[in-house]
């Protein structure tokens, strides 16, 4: 019948569709992998470890792109067996929320465990006091107005709550950071050209780590935002730090 033509097209439609979402995805985690040589995947389990989440909690994990985060989280709760928690991934870029929905699929989470929602980090669509805690990994870096990041997060944690942000940072030692950015401006240009075929991308990836704050100015702003308890850890000599703070 028509009806069952439409159904065939709407279908391979939407295969072809996911299709173009798979591609990008790989490819980004594949540039994950190559630039980090895999180690991201161990900071983002440490990240979840130190968040260390228990029965309730209601996580906001932001520029949550393709589920990174919160596929860890809600590994973490099923492993230990935690009651009544959930994550809401939000991203700017719905194309990222599909990937990362798809992924969800092949993953078997509970649908209701998790939820997914487009909005900007400096505008968050919650209302106050929505949630116990907030991630934010390798995204904060690509926001406008840091400060304004901080607002929102500050304004959707209940009070008690625990922000915690894992992001690119310097290095402990000078010499390090020199050897390092060597590395950063001349090497992951040219495998981002080699491998997502892109050149510029990458290029402005560098200039954005290089850009953002340092440890103990970052600490200052989480600091100005209303936050308590904060800390920071380094990560790999300082190539990343987690940023811990609490809403009091
Ligand atoms: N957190 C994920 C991870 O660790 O794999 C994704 C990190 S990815 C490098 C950065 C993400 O930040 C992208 O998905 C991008 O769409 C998102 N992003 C950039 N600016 C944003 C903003 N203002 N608000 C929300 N998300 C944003």
């Amino acid at each position: 019948t028509h009806f069952g033509f439409e159904k065939v097209k709407e279908s391979e439609k939407e295969r072809k569709v996911h299709k173009v979402f798979e591609n990008v995805a790989l490819d980004y985690d594949v540039m994950n992998d190559a630039m980090s040589l895999g180690v991201h995947r161990l900071w983002k389990d440490y990240f979840m470890c130190q968040l260390s989440p228990t029965d309730n909690t209601k996580l906001l994990d932001v520029a949550g792109g393709t589920g990174d985060i919160a596929f860890r989280f809600l590994q973490y709760v099923k492993n230990g067996n935690y009651k009544n928690c959930h994550v809401t991934v939000c991203d700017i870029n719905s194309n990222m929320l599909e990937v990362g929905k798809i992924r969800s699929e092949r993953l078997k989470h509970q649908p209701e465990t998790i939820s997914w929602k487009e909005g900007n980090a400096e505008e968050l669509p919650f209302n106050d006091n929505s949630f116990n805690a907030y991630t934010i990994a390798f995204g904060i870096r690509n926001c406008t107005h840091i400060d304004k990041v901080l607002e929102e997060a500050y304004r959707v944690l209940q009070p008690g709550g625990r922000f915690m942000c894992l992001e690119f940072s310097r290095l402990e030692n000078s010499y390090t950071q020199w050897m390092y950015d060597q590395y950063s401006f001349q090497v992951i240009p040219v495998l981002g050209q080699l491998i997502a075929g892109q050149w510029k991308p990458y290029q402005y990836l560098v200039e954005s780590i290089r850009q953002f704050p340092n440890q103990e100015d970052f600490k200052r702003m989480i600091e100005e935002a209303g936050f308590r308890q904060v800390s920071y850890e380094n990560l790999t000599l300082g190539v990343v730090s987690i940023h811990s703070a609490f809403k009091l």
